[in-house]
């Protein structure tokens, strides 16, 4: 079997989150890391029965140069936070990530200075919509200035420092973000200043406010040229996984006034990875994100999520990721397995006649670094 060895390539990891400044030490809490699933039970027991989670025992009893569960969680805990990030980071050769700063919560995040200097990466972040949004419902005293204030957040992104959006609209409303009349939009903005008033915070569940305001984001992203990620499919429950489908964005994707902004489907849009594919086939400005940690899926199934995009997406649409957070075990797997994936799919493609050797290797290339390299302008302060 054919494969193309991608190990000397360095990685762009297009979606990912911060690592905590505190990691945390026992058996129970790490397995916790490696599922979506809010039950107890399944997050301290039935976790570990996953490909998943035994797939990443064995590969860090390699790394750490130890056997079993309890011994790897030991040799992670006699590292300091940035010990870890420097020997896994580098091991893997991360040479940059995107990071959406919307979740872990920001004070529970390593300090960015410290993170970039740990693990060499170059670093830009991404502002997580909703949660910007919901602090300024929480802010504004009418209905204009919160149109008014979320126009200013989304005026000059790059100015403020951060090279896209990220939507988490999925684990809200849905993906389905419609147009709303100003009466619609000011009734359900009512409804959010109730929630403020009973409990001093919002979660804009409320889809006229969240679509209307999401729009605003969108025109400024298409006037800025500023790539916006989507949540799609797979995460935790709070996702209705019926309204977290790619085909949702319909409206989005074929709105002209959008075309100049790049959507950023992440995480291969799992389980609905074909439908992914087929919309950065066919919108010029769809890309899709390929995540290799998070969903917690076996090998055999990133293939088939791997094998679907290649099949139809063009390569220039296709970026690595990891969607690894909180701890840097993920973002290291990722780029480990995600090089082997990416390789072992180019080599079916070359075996196939689909492609040279030379065409296998840079596309390659370019799924794990060129296209997010242009794409979020690093190094560069813009988009080139
Ligand atoms: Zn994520």
């Amino acid at each position: 079997m054919t494969s193309i060895d991608l190990s000397d390539v360095p990685v762009v990891d297009n979606h990912c989150h911060a690592i905590e400044a505190v990691q945390r030490t026992g058996v129970a809490e790490w397995r916790a890391l490696f599922t979506e699933s809010p039950d107890a039970g399944m997050r301290s027991l039935e976790v570990a029965d996953t490909a998943f989670y035994r797939r990443l025992t064995r590969s860090l009893e390699g790394f750490y140069g130890v056997r079993g569960e309890e011994e790897v969680v030991r040799a992670r805990a006699r590292r300091s936070t940035a010990e870890l990030v420097g020997e896994l980071f580098r091991d893997a050769n991360i040479r940059g990530v995107v990071i959406d700063t919307g979740y872990p919560a920001p004070e529970n995040a390593m300090d960015v200075r410290e993170f970039t200097e740990a693990s060499g990466a170059e670093y830009v972040a991404l502002l997580r919509l909703e949660v910007a949004f919901q602090e300024l419902v929480v802010a504004s005293s009418s209905f204009e200035e919160l149109v008014e204030r979320v126009r200013d957040l989304v005026g000059d992104v790059r100015g403020s420092g951060f090279a896209g959006f990220k939507s988490i609209a999925a684990y809200r409303t849905g993906l389905a973000i419609e147009r709303w009349s100003d009466a619609d939009a000011r009734a359900s903005y009512a409804d959010a200043l109730a929630e403020v008033s009973a409990t001093g915070s919002v979660r804009l569940g409320y889809k006229p406010l969240l679509d209307t305001l999401l729009h605003l984001a969108f025109e400024a992203a298409a006037e800025q040229e500023l790539p916006v990620q989507f949540h799609i499919g797979y995460g935790d429950p709070d996702v209705d996984l019926r309204a977290a489908s790619p085909l949702e964005l319909r409206n989005i994707l074929e709105e002209p006034a959008y075309r100049s902004m790049p959507v950023v489907l992440l995480h291969g849009c799992w389980p609905y990875f074909r439908e992914g594919a087929y919309l950065s086939s066919v919108y010029a400005n769809a890309y899709l994100d390929l995540s290799y940690a998070v969903p917690f899926i076996s090998v055999a199934e990133m293939k088939s999520m791997t094998r679907a995009a290649m099949a139809v997406a063009p390569f220039s649409k296709l970026m690595y990721s990891s969607d690894g957070s909180r701890v840097p075990e993920l973002s290291w797997i990722a780029a480990r397995d995600g090089r082997r994936v990416i390789g072992s799919i180019l080599g079916e493609l070359v075996e196939d006649g689909d492609l040279g050797i030379d065409d296998a290797r840079d596309a390659g290339e370019r799924i794990l670094r060129g296209n997010a390299l242009r794409m979020y302008g690093f190094g560069s302060g813009e988009r080139g």
